[in-house]
């Protein structure tokens, strides 16, 4: 198969990151018989540094003629860098922003998983920890609190600010339907997250998360408030499968479930629109403070170019095979510094991503 692929490699340890997935890609490509098409394209600091914004129109069309997008990371030290002096629309983030709106990447994933090896890294007791677990957050992206209607007034000499929580029928359904299809591939349970006590916005969601349920016999689902699932997740992590929520519970709740498994660079990350085209990147960010050093753990985007085999080119096997290489070169004992632990083996970027791409 032949697939276009942009490539941000971003800012900060970027480079050094999107550099070993295309390593693992390429192994890939030569064991199953497919070609990627790859072009890199600039955004953040580094398209501010050779246009002066950062993201350019072309940089948009180019993502949009592509199959799918891999990303590093983007943005500099917010305290240092030179970026951070310029307006907010023209500091290195709002090319994220920008990207995901003009690809409409309204459906967030990301996965939480407890690596066996890496179980000393969870915050959690070992009682809870169980058997682990290993849950994908279904985050809508594009609507909700975030992208409401807001202003700040003033009132009788009195300040008041004002957000607007808002949901159509028809962005709770794509994301909805998302997220039964993933259950599909997984265990087959969607746990759907509201305030349906409180909130309207709520009240719609779950209406329209059983209608959509209708469809999918196959599937199990069921309805949890969002502080009784924020309890659930360092109570009981191991009951969930597909996690499904509104953009703000979804940030929130998201970077909790990352952060049980204890290891920023292992987290990868989807952002999909209606089409099978999707933006995927690393969780964690640009990571300034290592950059250019090759300690940078690369697994996350590693695992990330595995979600774009399995959710933009149906490839299944190939995603399987690239997960799996991940785990046996941790089974093995090789560590990047940041899940280093005693008696393991310390390795670099780019020989970690060697291992990795070796074992598939
Ligand atoms: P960060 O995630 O970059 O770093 C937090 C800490 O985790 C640092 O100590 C870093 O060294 C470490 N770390 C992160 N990734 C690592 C990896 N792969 N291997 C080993 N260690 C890793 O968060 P930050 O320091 O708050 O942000 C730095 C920059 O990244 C900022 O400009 C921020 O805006 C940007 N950022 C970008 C994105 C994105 O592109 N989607 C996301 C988050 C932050």
């Amino acid at each position: 198969m032949e697939k276009k692929v942009a490539v941000i490699a971003g800012d900060g340890i970027g480079p050094e990151i999107t550099r070993e997935a295309r390593k693992v890609l390429d192994k890939v490509c030569r064991k199953y018989g497919h070609t990627f098409i790859y072009t890199d394209v600039l955004m953040g600091g580094a398209s501010i540094d050779v246009h002066g914004v950062p993201l350019t129109d072309e940089a948009i069309e180019t993502a949009k003629s592509s199959d799918a997008v891999l990303m590093g990371s983007i943005g500099g030290n917010t305290s240092t860098s030179p970026w951070y002096q310029l307006p907010p629309d023209r500091r290195p983030e709002a090319g994220l922003l920008k990207i995901r709106k003009a690809l409409n990447l309204f459906a967030n994933l990301r996965p939480a998983y407890l690596y066996e090896e890496l179980k000393d890294a969870c915050p959690l007791r070992p009682d809870i920890i169980g058997d682990g677990f290993d849950m994908m957050i279904m985050r809508e992206l594009t609507g909700g609190l975030y992208f409401g209607e807001r202003r700040t007034v003033t009132e009788n000499g009195m300040r008041k600010a004002i957000d607007t929580l808002t949901y159509s029928e028809e962005e709770i359904r794509r994301i909805t339907v998302r997220a039964f299809d993933v259950a599909r591939k997984r265990r087959k349970k969607v746990t759907s997250v509201d305030k349906a006590n409180v909130l309207d916005s709520s009240r719609l969601w779950r209406q329209v998360v059983e209608e959509v349920a209708a469809d999918y016999p196959d599937v199990a689902y069921e309805h949890m408030l969002v502080d009784n699932c924020a309890m659930q997740l360092v109570m009981n992590p191991g009951q969930f499968d597909v996690i499904l929520t509104e953009n703000m519970f979804g940030d929130i709740l998201s970077d909790e479930a990352s952060m049980v498994t204890g290891s920023i660079g292992m987290l990868s990350s989807a952002s999909l629109n209606d089409t099978k085209f999707g933006l995927y990147e690393p969780s964690h960010g640009s990571a300034p403070d290592i950059a250019g050093k090759d300690v940078a753990n690369p697994i996350a985007t590693i695992l990330s170019a595995a979600m774009m085999l399995r959710f933009s080119f149906d490839m299944d096997e190939e995603a399987d095979a690239v997960e799996a290489a991940v785990k046996q070169v941790l089974r093995e004992g090789y560590r990047t510094q940041d899940i280093m632990s005693e008696g393991k083996k310390l390795v670099g970027t780019a020989q970690m991503g060697s291992l990795i791409a070796d074992r598939i």
